[in-house]
C-alpha cells in the first residue's frame, strides 16, 4: 500500500515536474530512468559517470590508469601528506555527477539526493569502508546553513549510511570558519 502510494505520488510529481537530466536538461523517458537507474540523470548521461575501481591511490580514492602493485600514493596525496589514513571515492567529479553537486548545493535540489545513493550503492570499495562506522559530515558555517537551510553533507552522510546497510551519521561538528569556492567540497 505503501508503495502504490509513493507510486502515485511520484506520477504526480513528474506530471507537474516532468523529470528533466540535470546535466543535459533533457527530459527523461520512464523508461530511461528505470533502465539507467536514476530519476534525475538521463540514461545517456548516466553512461558518462565514472565509477572509481581498482587500482586507486589508498589515500584519497583517486583511480590510477594501469596497472599497480603494492602501497599505492598518489602524487597529490605525497605532495599535501593528508591527516587521514585511508579514503575511497566512488565517482569522478565531473559531468554528470558535478550537476547532481551543484543541484544539491546550489538549486536547493533536495531531490536529487536518491541519485546520489544510488551513486553509493554502485561503490561497494567505499560502502564496505564506511559500514558500521560513525560518519562525520563536513559542517557548514551558521550563515551558510542558514541561507541553505541544510547541510548537505549531514544528507549523503545518512544516505551514505543507509546504502552500506549499516554506519551511523553524527550531526556535524560546528564550523568556525566561513569558506568561498568550494563547489567541489560536499
Ligand atoms: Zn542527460
Ligand atoms: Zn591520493
Amino acid at each position: 500500500m505503501k508503495a502504490a502510494i509513493e507510486r502515485l505520488a511520484r506520477g504526480l510529481s513528474d506530471a507537474v515536474f516532468p523529470p528533466i537530466c540535470v546535466h543535459c536538461r533533457g527530459l527523461i523517458e520512464t523508461a530511461g530512468a528505470t533502465e539507467s537507474g536514476f530519476r534525475h540523470v538521463c540514461a545517456k548521461c548516466a553512461a558518462l559517470i565514472e565509477f572509481v575501481q581498482e587500482p586507486h591511490c589508498s589515500t584519497c580514492g583517486h583511480p590510477f590508469y594501469g596497472e599497480m602493485e603494492g602501497a599505492r600514493m598518489c602524487p597529490h596525496c605525497e605532495g599535501l601528506d593528508p591527516a587521514f589514513r585511508e579514503g575511497r571515492t566512488a565517482v569522478l567529479f565531473k559531468g554528470p555527477v558535478r550537476a547532481l553537486v551543484i543541484e544539491l548545493k546550489y538549486h536547493h535540489g533536495l531531490h536529487v539526493l536518491e541519485d546520489m545513493e544510488q551513486l553509493f550503492r554502485r561503490a561497494p570499495h567505499v560502502l564496505a569502508l564506511v559500514r558500521g562506522a560513525t560518519l562525520v559530515p563536513v559542517p557548514l558555517h551558521s550563515r551558510k546553513a542558514r541561507h541553505r537551510g541544510y547541510n548537505q553533507a549531514e544528507l549523503l552522510a545518512a544516505g551514505l549510511a543507509r546504502a552500506a546497510g549499516g554506519g551511523r551519521a553524527c550531526r556535524a561538528l560546528a564550523s568556525a570558519q566561513h569558506r568561498h569556492g568550494d563547489a567541489d567540497r560536499v
